[in-house]
């Protein structure tokens, strides 16, 4: 099969032909048909965190398409399903954090194109306990980048309690950000939309954000023109982004943390966090149950993906698009026959 392959941490990716994965047991085997370029796998590719990938790595954890085979044990799914395969790519069930509802957060956890390989490839295996099963209303186009941009953008928006009253602020209107707006309207907020390219600013006034500032510009006073904010979800992988954000957060704010730079270091002021009971929250992903509310909201109606398609042969020239800010909103490789 077609695959791209990270050979080395740094290196440019390789299109290769690969052997077709084996489900093992408990595994399923998926022919793609869509997959997603999240920042992450640009992250991935150049070992950019503390914590690096599996080398020689197929990056992907947007998959979605048909199951054609099953391993040893599968119940849960059956071949012809159409399933996504996200980031969470396996949680044990059995740790405290599985148990409370939060496997994201599971201590021996399997992630989709970072620690197994992933869906930028003709087939990848998952868990089948950790496939999601894609209702029929909704594209393979569309489901890809919902599978993290909009579960992750979902979570977060319900981590950082999003209510109407409430101005929620999200910085980084690509991938993730046209999503997280979305939900932060969805949850009653009223929203401001913090971009640098124009173009993403143009998309923000389309999907409907109440405001929008160019963080080109003097940010700090537009935000405090509108009385600040209360909620700040940073998309953009730069710390000084959510230090700005920090900035303007009103008493009882909460930023949320989702986007994941190479320099791994945030400042805050402690005095302005404590006299204003400021929470800072870090967010990965969703669980299974997110990522089923995510696709439910989109088969409603309630959210547009914005997406372009993309061969996998020009992987290496998506990833210079989307470092250049230039996507409108993501990419998706899409696979034929
Ligand atoms: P993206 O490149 O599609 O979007 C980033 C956006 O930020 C672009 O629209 C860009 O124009 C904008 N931007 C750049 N500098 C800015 C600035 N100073 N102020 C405002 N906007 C600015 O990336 P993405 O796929 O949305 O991913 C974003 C980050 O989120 C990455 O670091 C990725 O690894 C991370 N991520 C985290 C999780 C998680 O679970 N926490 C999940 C997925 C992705
Ligand atoms: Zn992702
Ligand atoms: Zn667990």
């Amino acid at each position: 099969m077609k695959a791209a392959v990270v050979p080395a941490l740094g290196a440019p990716l390789e299109i290769r032909d690969v052997p077709v994965p084996v489900a093992g047991p408990g595994q399923v085997l998926v022919k793609i048909e869509a997959s997603g370029l999240c920042h992450t796998d640009i992250h991935a590719a150049r070992g950019d965190w503390p914590v690096k990938p599996k080398i020689p790595l197929i990056p992907g954890h947007e998959g979605v398409g048909r199951v054609v085979a099953l391993g040893e044990g599968v119940e849960r799914v059956a071949v012809g399903d159409r399933v996504a395969l996200p980031w969470l790519g396996y949680a044990c069930g059995y740790c405290r954090y599985c148990v409370m509802g939060w496997e994201t957060y599971c201590t021996s956890p399997a992630y989709m194109g970072y620690t197994m390989d992933g869906s930028y490839a003709e087939y990848a295996v998952g868990n089948a306990s950790h496939v999601v099963k894609v209702p029929d209303g909704i594209s393979s186009f569309d489901a890809a980048p919902l599978t993290c941009a909009g579960v992750t953008t979902y979570k977060a928006i319900k981590v950082g309690r999003a209510t109407p009253g409430e101005t929620a602020a999200v910085i980084g209107i690509g991938g993730l950000g046209h999503l997280g707006l979305q939900y932060a309207k969805i949850f009653g907020a009223t929203t401001v939309a913090i971009d640098v390219e124009d173009d993403k600013l143009q998309l923000a006034k389309d999907l409907g954000a109440d405001h929008v500032i160019d963080a080109r510009g003097d940010q700090a006073a537009g935000l405090e023109a509108l009385g600040g904010i209360d909620l700040a979800l940073v998309t953009v992988p730069s710390p000084a982004a959510m230090q700005a954000a920090h900035a303007a957060l009103n008493p009882n704010g909460r930023l949320v943390i989702v986007g994941l730079p190479a320099d791994n270091r945030l400042e805050l002021p402690v005095f302005e966090t404590v006299l204003k009971g400021i929470s800072v929250i870090g967010s990965l992903v969703g669980t299974r149950n997110d990522l089923e509310d995510v696709f439910d909201l989109h088969a409603q109606g309630r959210t547009r993906v914005v997406a372009e398609t993309r061969r996998l042969e020009d992987v290496n020239a998506c990833f210079d698009e989307v470092l250049a800010g230039r996507v409108p909103a993501r990419l998706v490789f899409e696979f034929s026959g």
